[in-house]
């Protein structure tokens, strides 16, 4: 596949912003992608970016972004991963609801060992779950995970 015309239909698209970005021009989606039709296919504007400026598109893993701006086609910033990948790039960066909204079920580092002194010291489950925006089951659960056993009066 010739792929220079993919690249110049990409690179007329986009507007660089000041922080590097590529952004699409064009309609946007709802769902805030580009669709571009290509060679009379349609694909996702940053995946077909992807594929003009690597050479390569793994069809069964998602294009993500570096930048977190998906209206963003700057190969640079693109890279490919799974959803799950994908997903925990997003968790991580506070862009889906696992953070606050839902409440935590694992927790890690230092936190942790706060969490097992706190439940050592004996401190009430819900107690510690309210600390750490988790629910007093999931507190159990990590205090059985790693042998702490309470006495029971
Ligand atoms: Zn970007």
């Amino acid at each position: 596949m010739d792929l220079s015309r993919a690249r110049v239909k990409v690179v007329e698209r986009v507007n660089i912003t000041d922080s590097g970005c590529w952004e699409w021009k064009l309609k946007i989606r709802p769902n805030g992608y580009a669709r571009v039709t290509y060679l009379r296919q349609s694909f996702y504007a940053h995946r077909l970016s992807f594929l003009a400026f690597n050479g390569h598109l793994d069809g069964k893993l998602d294009v993500c972004h570096s930048c977190d701006n998906r209206k963003c086609v700057n190969p640079a910033h693109l890279f490919q991963g799974t959803r799950k990948d994908n997903m925990q790039d997003a968790a991580s960066k506070g862009r889906v609801a696992t953070g606050d909204k839902l409440p935590q079920t694992k927790i890690h580092g230092s936190d942790l060992e706060h969490v097992l002194y706190m439940a050592k010291a004996g401190v009430k489950y819900k107690e510690i779950a309210d600390i750490y925006g988790m629910t007093p089951q999931s507190i159990g659960k990590i205090a059985i995970k790693h042998n702490i056993r309470r006495n029971k009066k």
